[in-house]
């Protein structure tokens, strides 16, 4: 919560729930980011928050962007990237999606197997592509699945047939997990990312470019390590699996760049009892998983929540949204503690909400509007 974003929804007269981002605080993550990694340069994971002024404050600044699909490269060019900055680091991707990326300049792409070097082979003569490796993301809160990347061994033989295909085989990329509380976790990526440096070397193949992907937190309930320890963390891991030959890096931040800069605004639509002897309230807000807190999903992601009595007794209550789905509750398993004395029609401050909120809003889902927001 900042001062700016206490000044505005002072003045907001505007009904429903909204999201609230401070640029500023996304210039200053940025430059956090730029100074812990002083050699690596920012991709943006667009998909965190795609908002055009997030995007031209990011290109202003130098930051090169992650897009996942052709619609994020066109807001990415619009915001004023160039084609250069932009790599297309979805691993899935339609053989035309890659042709209209090639025609708009890209010449980045990634791969996670022989099927997809194919299509960029086809479509995109002499691109870059670099192979992306499953990760155990061990530590993070929301790990990424085995949706995306191949074994380590395999990476070698899809590198090998990008280079044969008239790629060029650029390099290694992993992503250790979305909010990865364990700063150590980079190393044993690159420990695998270095051996197939090395077995690829083997074949006449130099590889120059390891992707660190996202994984970097934002500061939710609990406490999480500085970016600088990320950093140092990942230097070290850096010289210890490639000593001298250290490859030229980049990042694809995404909640680490935006999600502590924003905040939701929402109220209390209802508080209720299930009996009269329960212990347990059930709060209901105007916003649930369908309006922006997707990431609620087994209580994986638990937002800081201010309300107008903090300071008051607490008592457990049951968080859900205000759709007719039973799926809409964010926090059940685990209740979450508010004032007892808190009532219809408060206003609660959901913190920590820039990243993944208003992108994985539905656009109608039972009458409700996507999430309003505004960037100041
Ligand atoms: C989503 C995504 C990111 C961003 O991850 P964060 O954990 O939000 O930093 C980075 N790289 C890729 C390929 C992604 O899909």
């Amino acid at each position: 919560m900042t001062e700016r974003i206490r000044d505005f929804l002072r003045r907001r007269r505007d009904d429903g729930p909204c999201l609230v981002v401070d640029l500023d605080v996304v210039r200053e993550n940025f430059l956090a980011f730029a100074h812990a990694l002083p050699d690596t340069r920012v991709f943006y994971a667009v998909k965190a928050n795609p908002a055009p002024e997030v995007l031209s404050l990011l290109a202003g600044l130098g930051s090169c962007f992650d897009a996942a699909s052709v619609a994020e490269i066109e807001m990415a060019l619009a915001a004023g990237a160039t084609a250069d900055r932009i790599s297309f680091g979805n691993t899935i991707k339609k053989e035309r999606d890659i042709a209209r990326a090639y025609e708009l300049g890209v010449r980045l792409f990634a791969v996670d197997c022989t099927a997809e070097v194919d299509k960029v082979a086809r479509v995109a003569p002499g691109a870059r592509v670099f192979c992306r490796i499953l990760f155990d993301c061990a530590g993070a809160d929301w790990p990424l699945s085995r949706k995306f990347g191949c074994d380590p061994a395999m990476a070698v033989e899809v590198l090998e047939h990008a280079h044969r295909s008239g790629l060029e085989a650029h390099g290694v990329s992993f992503h250790v997990g979305s909010q990865q509380r364990r700063t150590q976790a980079w190393d044993q990526a690159l420990k695998a990312a270095a051996s197939i440096f090395r077995a690829c070397a083997e074949r006449g193949i130099a590889l120059s470019m390891v992707n660190l992907g996202g994984g970097f937190p934002a500061k939710y309930v609990k406490e999480v390590p500085p970016v600088e320890t990320y950093g140092r963390s990942i230097f070290r891991a850096l010289r210890k699996h490639f000593g001298n030959a250290i490859p030229e890096t980049i990042i694809e931040p995404g909640r680490g760049m935006v999600g502590n800069a924003g905040v939701i605004e929402a109220e209390v639509v209802l508080v209720s009892k299930k009996s009269e002897a329960d212990k347990l309230r059930w709060v209901y807000l105007d916003i649930g998983k369908f309006g922006g807190l997707a990431e609620t999903m087994d209580e994986a992601i638990r937002y800081p929540i201010r309300t107008p009595r903090d300071g008051d007794r607490v008592g457990p209550c049951v968080l859900a949204g205000p759709t007719c789905d039973s799926v809409d509750v964010m926090y059940e398993k685990q209740p979450y503690e508010l004032p007892v004395s808190l009532e219809i029609g408060d206003k609660l401050l959901i913190e920590g909400t820039g990243a993944y909120t208003a992108t994985y809003s539905a656009v109608a889902f039972n009458g409700f509007p996507p999430l309003k927001t505004y960037h100041i």
